[in-house]
């Protein structure tokens, strides 16, 4: 057999304006490079404490858990579901786009019977129906629902769910992903029991770690469940005792990821957590102006909408596929199509973490009118950019 030749591997930096992986803060790819330590290394071992400590800040708890769990946010969600469920159990699920349907996959995977409530995409979950499928099964231990659907750009209000679910006396498993680090997620405010989100969206770190924050009730029930968890890996029982003072081995940490988030963290303790919402919230405002200003429609309505993403109908006859590529050969910008319903209809523009900033929503908004346009869309020259610095004076 002929040798294969390896060609040279050519990276380049590109503007991930997506639904995730958002771009790391460079200062997080260096601190991604320092060197290896061991896992039970003393100075290690403090790195650890301080990105706990760190955690707590960003998820506005006080939890004890509060770690970060090997694997992307999908890691999470698993080990939400596996850990507070047994088999049997009765879940009940919100759905309202792909990740609301990827929890009901991964809940009827466990062994759980899950029992479903829709929304239409677009649109958040209605308490009314959530409060009616608990009425109907009262026998129901958890509640699972996504506080930012990624695949519409809903904003879910958790304030009401939260107060349903925990007087029936079911637990909360809340899907942060998209918002930890770029919207406020409740935590303690509204006892939130069990809640997963992962490092590449609004905290600007490299894919393949998901924090997690579990309240000391729903602790102590993983600790003292009938059954064993499912999955060893994942199984919070044991990665405790590793994150906890015993520090017994359970898997080897992903160390050199550990720093990432770490320094991900101490950005964003910098910046401070209300400024850091603030700042996703007046970026989407400039970005939405400037969007609307050029003739484009919105899918979500303004009281629903998630700072960190926006979704966006494309205009009558626009080649979804063909714009995207000229949007990332052309310009180096990545923005996301739509994905199950919205294939083909929508995009979904991120502005997560380090990316959500004036410069970027203006390099976005005239790199989209220059693609447009070469694609035949009406569109008048520089209405998005005007639109957009009003905002932004206006905001001053
Ligand atoms: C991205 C995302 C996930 C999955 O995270 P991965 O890191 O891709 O595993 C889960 N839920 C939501 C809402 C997401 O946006």
């Amino acid at each position: 057999m002929p040798e294969r030749e390896i060609a040279q591997r050519a990276t380049r930096a590109k503007l991930l304006l997506g639904p995730g992986p958002s771009n790391p803060d460079p200062r997080v790819l260096r601190a991604l490079s320092e060197p290896t330590l061991g896992h039970l290394d003393p100075d290690f071992v403090s790195i650890m404490d301080e990105t706990t400590d760190l955690l707590r800040y960003v998820f506005t708890t006080k939890n004890r858990l509060t770690i970060p769990v090997s694997g992307t946010g999908s890691a999470g969600m698993e080990a939400a579901i596996v850990n507070t469920l047994e088999p049997g159990d009765t879940a009940i699920i919100c759905v309202a786009g792909v990740f609301g349907e990827r929890m009901v996959d991964v809940a009827t995977r466990a062994g759980a019977r899950v029992v479903r409530v829709d929304a239409s995409w677009g649109a958040p979950v209605d308490p009314d129906d959530v409060r009616k499928a608990v009425k109907l099964n009262p026998q129901a231990k958890v509640v699972g629902i996504v506080h930012a659907e990624t695949s519409t750009g809903v904003l879910q209000p958790l304030d009401e769910i939260a107060r349903i679910a925990h007087e029936a006396g079911m637990r909360l498993i809340v899907d942060a992903v998209t918002s930890l680090g770029g919207v406020k997620v409740p935590v303690d405010e509204l006892g939130l029991d069990f809640v997963y989100s992962g490092t590449q969206k609004c905290l600007s770190c490299p894919p393949g770690l998901a924090p997690v924050t579990v309240n000391d009730d729903t602790l102590s029930f993983i600790k003292n469940r009938k059954t064993k968890c499912q999955s060893w890996y994942l199984d919070l029982s044991m990665i405790e005792r590793y994150w906890g003072s015993e520090r017994f081995y359970h898997h080897t940490a992903p160390v050199n990821m550990i720093y990432a988030l770490n320094e991900a963290l101490r950005i964003i303790k910098e910046e401070g957590l209300e400024a850091r919402w603030r700042r996703h919230c007046l970026n989407q405002q400039a970005l939405v102006a400037g969007l609307e200003a050029m003739g484009l429609k919105l899918v979500v309505q303004p009281e629903y909408r998630l700072p960190s993403l926006t979704t966006v109908f494309l205009p009558e006859g626009l080649d979804d596929v063909r714009a995207r590529k000229k949007l990332l050969d052309e310009f180096g910008i990545e923005v996301g199509g739509g994905l199950g319903k919205f294939k083909g209809k929508v995009w979904r523009i991120g502005l997560m973490g380090t990316n959500s900033t004036k410069p970027v929503v203006l390099t976005l908004l005239t790199a989209m009118e220059c693609v447009l346009v070469e694609e035949g869309v009406k569109v008048p020259r520089g209405v998005g950019v005007a639109r957009a610095l009003e905002v932004y004076s206006a905001a001053e």
